[in-house]
């Protein structure tokens, strides 16, 4: 059995059920053949994260603190604050080197949330580096315009049509310009080392390999970086080093975001989107994409002021829309600030934490899209006298799903239910990642970033050596009836709404703890579980982050970790209060039992964190601190 900071994971688990001609400026560099590095490990042979390191995911210490689901990932944040970065290049740093050793959930070809505290300012800021939808998307460019029927999930989400603007270099740039201490080449000199050296992979990487086998497949750029020649998964433990990514990331350190978003690295996109080059004989791939350089010239990463919401005393900000995290998590905060979770049976307060998430996710599918394009009553869904109206409506047993929204214009009256049809309960992926930073100055950073799917779309950028993303599948392909309202519907230019959104804390302006999450919609209700664990059950904030997790997104049955769904309290919610359960499974377990890897931080005071990974999901992740210390 795995352990965690000397508490198994049962035991964690008994503690409480509760958890392309080349622009002048660019030089002559062009795209070489697709790097390959796949190698049986010579001896001696030096990689990245070897010397005896292993994954720890608890670390307290001084100097700056990191957490992210990879080792390599984690100790090039720990470089650039070494190096005098701070917090926010130290995400940079991070996120870039997660690009190279797992790129498939991470690199230049996603997008993200960042929300970051200045220790400066006493301020949370946040910056929207989610990716639009080219200006060519139509509300009906995932339905068969034969049948006017929406396409299949999965299928739509194989093909280049799903794939947004990478906007992940925009938002590390515009990171470090508003408040970055280092530069976007020196934060990307570790990534650049651990793609050129090399890093061994493991058996999560090859699980994830396994998860996108066929669309990886399906694209020979894909198959010459990430496959063997066979076409399959790399063996445990193979040497793999990406030059084409070191390379891409020397170009952008030497010629900054414009070399993708007006260069020869954006051309390579359009042309990979649009002009998809796939393997003779491959069926999966058949919409080629929609984007075009006037998409990649006008995108801008946007700082935009936090969600905020009041809870037992804390000030909790997270991403406002596009992200409908922070209000999501904000409501149902909102709501369970009406009960004293501490203090009443157990099964009693998830009933409760079950059924606020249950109502907030439906005023979050009925409320939330790109406020850029819809109106999204964002006050009203984070107003506690909103909360007020939906919290009396939960009563003895759990409510039927899908719940109607309730109406967040005021007055707020009474107990609300609106008499409209409840929003489609969409399909989501639950993939991601997520990362925690803090450095010696008490800035903290949160970033949740994605290319959405493990693997986004399949598709590598020949001769660049990363992956699209394919998050325009976050749209709703169709509104629940023929003419209905839907604020998720594609447009051009327009960001699918997200689940992603980290949560930053203060008590009294100063920072107590940072949550994040991966896992698609179930990163709400992870990060509110953890939430609640920690501020109302008193548990660690490792072991909030390490119980099991059980996830309500207005749906039939909630979504149950297995040592949840086996557990006594999952039968006494049944039993007591009618709550039905899932158990969260799949043909790739463990890595798809619930995917919802959490980092998390907690600022100690003085100078000192605790940095908090996964002890189990997904492998495990990594925690480091500059300074250890007890
Ligand atoms: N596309 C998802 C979102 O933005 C994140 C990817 C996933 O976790 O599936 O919410």
């Amino acid at each position: 059995m795995r352990r965690w900071a000397g508490i198994s994971v049962a035991a964690a688990s008994a503690l409480t059920a509760v958890l392309l001609a080349v622009p002048a400026q660019f030089g002559a560099a062009s795209a070489q053949a697709p790097a390959h590095a796949a190698a049986p490990a010579p001896a001696g042979q030096a990689a990245a994260g070897q010397a005896g390191a292993a994954k720890e995911p608890v670390a307290v210490g001084t100097g700056g603190a990191v957490a992210s689901m990879d080792l390599d990932a984690s100790q090039a944040g720990i470089s650039a604050l070494s190096h005098g970065g701070n917090a926010i290049d130290a995400a940079v740093a991070t996120a870039s080197a997660l690009g190279v050793t797992i790129p498939f959930v991470a690199g230049p070809g996603g997008g993200g949330f960042m929300v970051i505290y200045l220790a400066k300012t006493h301020q949370v800021v946040t910056i929207d580096g989610r990716e639009n939808c080219p200006a060519a998307c139509t509300p009906g460019m995932f339905t068969d315009p034969k049948t006017g029927q929406p396409l299949g999930y999965d299928y739509a989400s194989d093909q280049p049509l799903a794939t947004g603007v990478p906007s992940m270099v925009a938002t590390w740039a515009t990171a470090i310009r508003d408040y970055g201490q280092a530069s976007l080449a020196a934060d990307l000199q570790p990534a650049i080392s651990v793609a050129q050296q090399g890093f061994r992979t493991d058996a999560d990487f090859q699980q994830l390999t396994e998860s996108e086998l066929p669309e990886l497949q399906a694209y020979p750029a894909s198959r010459a970086l990430l496959l063997t020649s066979a076409g399959q998964p790399l063996p445990v433990g193979s040497l793999l080093r990406n030059p084409d990514l070191a390379r891409t990331y020397q170009l952008l350190a030497r010629y900054g975001p414009s070399y993708l978003y007006n260069g020869p690295l954006g051309q390579a996109i359009v042309q990979a989107d649009d002009h998809p080059v796939t393997t003779p004989g491959q069926t999966v791939v058949q919409l080629p994409g929609i984007m075009t350089t006037n998409d990649l010239r006008t995108y801008q990463a946007r700082v935009l002021a936090p969600t905020h919401v009041r809870y037992r005393g804390l000030d909790v900000y997270s991403m406002a829309p596009p992200s409908s995290s922070g209000s999501t998590v904000g409501e149902a905060l909102n709501i369970l600030s009406g009960y004293n979770l501490g203090a009443e049976p157990q099964a009693t307060a998830l009933f409760q934490y079950l059924e606020a998430s249950r109502l907030s996710y439906a005023d979050r599918d009925a409320y939330v899209g790109d406020p850029r394009y819809v109106g999204v009553p964002l006050s009203g869904l984070l107003s506690p006298a909103f909360a007020a109206t939906r919290r009396c409506l939960i009563q003895q047993t759990a409510l039927t799903s899908p719940v109607a929204p309730g109406d967040p214009y005021p007055p707020y009256q009474g107990c609300q239910n609106q008499q409209t049809a409840a929003a489609p309960v969409t399909q989501e992926g639950l993939h991601t990642n997520n990362i925690v930073t803090a450095d010696k100055w008490g800035n903290i950073v949160a970033y949740t970033n994605t290319i959405n799917f493990f693997g986004g779309s399949g598709e590598t950028v020949p001769g660049y050596g990363f992956l699209l993303n394919n998050e325009m599948t976050d749209f709703d392909f169709a509104p629940p009836t023929a003419g209905a309202y839907d604020p998720n519907l594609p447009a051009g230019g327009k960001q699918p709404r997200s689940s992603m959104g980290p949560v930053i804390a203060l008590r009294g302006g100063t920072p107590v703890f940072s949550i994040g999450a991966a896992g698609g919609s179930t990163i709400i209700e992870t990060i509110l579980q953890i939430l609640i664990n920690y501020v109302d059950l008193r548990l660690s904030l490792p072991a909030a982050l390490a119980a099991p997790r059980v996830s309500q997104t207005n749906s039939a049955t909630s979504l149950a970790e297995p040592l949840f769904y086996t557990s006594a309290l999952a039968k006494q919610l049944t039993s007591q209060f009618g709550e039905q359960f899932t158990e969260a499974t799949g043909p790739i377990l463990p890595l798809d039992e619930y995917p919802g890897d959490a980092t998390a931080l907690q600022d100690l005071g003085g100078g000192r964190f605790e940095s908090i990974a996964e002890p189990v999901r997904l492998g495990g992740g990594s925690a480091l601190v500059v300074q250890p210390s007890p």
